[in-house]
């Protein structure tokens, strides 16, 4: 191994120049595909002469929430915005770290200007002095893209330079929730912030600030490009809409699928391929860690905002989890505590000591409920942001769904 192979190490140091050392970019959309299909065209007309109001009408009519998992209706968060004095900005998060999550990765990977073009268009409804994207360090791919397009965009006159902020997240999960994020942003440590005032009044550097998930914005451009029934008119169990559900576990074909909001779990592993050869489906992670595990036998709900609360349960970023008899809940939920163990930003003591205890009851073989149903309590209480509140729905729903496993 003394060998040196100057080929090999010229190689790596060109790479490393080229600051591309592990970034496999896949073929994508690029500014001069997009634009030749009519790209920017919506953009440049609102810049001229359109009404933000209208828009935002549009948007409150295709029935578009944010999709990073609060939920909360895009348009409305404009004119939140929009109420307070500017100058104002816009924070864009793509700070996916949710595991079983990739979707924005998805779909950033294939048209990255779909969600440009809605990002600019959210930035021209609420008049944003700069924009700001958090993205995941761990998409190298993602970022060459942004990268080489904002670049393109700025080329093409269509913003100004630097107009958009490509800022790197450094790994932190917690960094997700949006004004630990913006804490980020500004240079400080990712730590939540007290709410109110909101992010809203009082964001970046304390201006007013619009903070939209990758994919809500990529939902904002297609309904300016093709109206709000690329959302409105599609209709399943009762509800309305599309969701890109981030599939994994025991199922034939992982990935993101794109199908009505109403689906069920059922729906979701037969666009999935089905179960693997040898697995029978035993239960599954609706959305995200924070969402914990239902049973194989709670297979009729709507897998959608607002569907799942009486179930002790939310859609969140619908990372959907599927889960096989030859998995063990509690082994999974044991997982998922430990997840935000190493999460938790350590601000606040019933979170930063709560998960911490949690995973040392929940690794006895046989849970101590009464203890865990009381630390669940104290989390849910006196926890400052959704990390600690939701962690104990992983204990709850194991509790009850699991009873013979723990
Ligand atoms: Fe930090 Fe957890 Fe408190 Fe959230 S709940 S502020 S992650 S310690």
């Amino acid at each position: 191994h003394n060998h040196i192979d100057h080929a090999t190490v010229e190689k790596v140091e060109a790479a490393i120049a080229a600051n591309d050392t592990h970034a496999h970019v896949p073929a994508y959309e690029t500014f001069g595909d997009y634009t030749a299909n009519g790209g920017y065209a919506t953009l440049k007309d609102l810049r001229q002469t359109g009404d933000w109001e209208a828009v935002q009408d549009k948007v409150l009519s295709a029935g578009l929430r944010g999709l990073g998992g609060a939920g909360f209706p895009s348009g409305k968060k404009w004119g939140f915005v929009r109420m307070n004095e500017g100058p104002r900005y816009l924070a864009v998060n793509g700070d996916e770290g949710e595991p079983g999550t990739f979707k924005d990765r998805y779909y950033l990977e294939r048209t990255p200007h779909l969600f440009l073009e809605g990002m600019l268009i959210a930035a021209w409804a609420v008049e944003a002095e700069k924009t700001f994207i958090y993205m995941r360090d761990e998409y190298p791919a993602v970022l060459t893209i942004l990268k080489t397009e904002i670049a393109a965009l700025e080329a093409a006159g269509i913003v100004e330079p630097g107009y958009i902020d490509l800022r790197r997240g450094a790994g932190a999960y917690i960094c997700g929730e949006e004004s630990a994020m913006i804490e980020s942003i500004e240079g400080k440590r990712g730590e939540p912030r007290h709410r109110p005032p909101f992010v809203a009044q009082v964001g970046i550097f304390g201006r007013p600030t619009l903070v939209h998930n990758v994919e809500t914005l990529y939902w904002v451009a297609k309904i300016n490009r093709e109206g709000p029934e690329c959302l409105n008119s599609v209709e399943k169990n009762g509800r309305k809409g599309l969701r890109s559900y981030s599939v994994s576990g025991r199922v034939k074909s992982p990935g993101v699928h794109l199908l009505p909001a109403g689906s069920t779990i059922l729906d979701v592993i037969e666009a999935a391929g089905g179960m693997l050869d040898g697995h029978v489906f035993k239960a599954y992670q609706p959305g995200g860690p924070s969402s914990g595990l239902l049973p194989a036998h709670m297979n009729d709900i709507p897998l959608d905002f607002d569907t799942l609360q009486p179930h002790g349960t939310f859609i969140g970023s619908a990372a959907v989890v599927v889960l096989s008899d030859q998995d063990s809940a509690k082994e999974a939920a044991l997982n998922m505590l430990r997840f935000f163990e190493d999460e938790s930003c350590g601000q606040c003591t019933p979170c930063r000591v709560g998960c911490e205890k949690a995973v040392k009851l929940m690794q006895a073989e046989k849970w101590d409920q009464e203890l865990l149903e009381e630390l669940s309590t104290v989390m849910v209480d006196a926890s400052i942001c959704g990390l600690g509140q939701a962690a104990p729905n992983p204990i709850r729903l194991t509790m009850k769904h699991f009873p013979e496993e723990v």
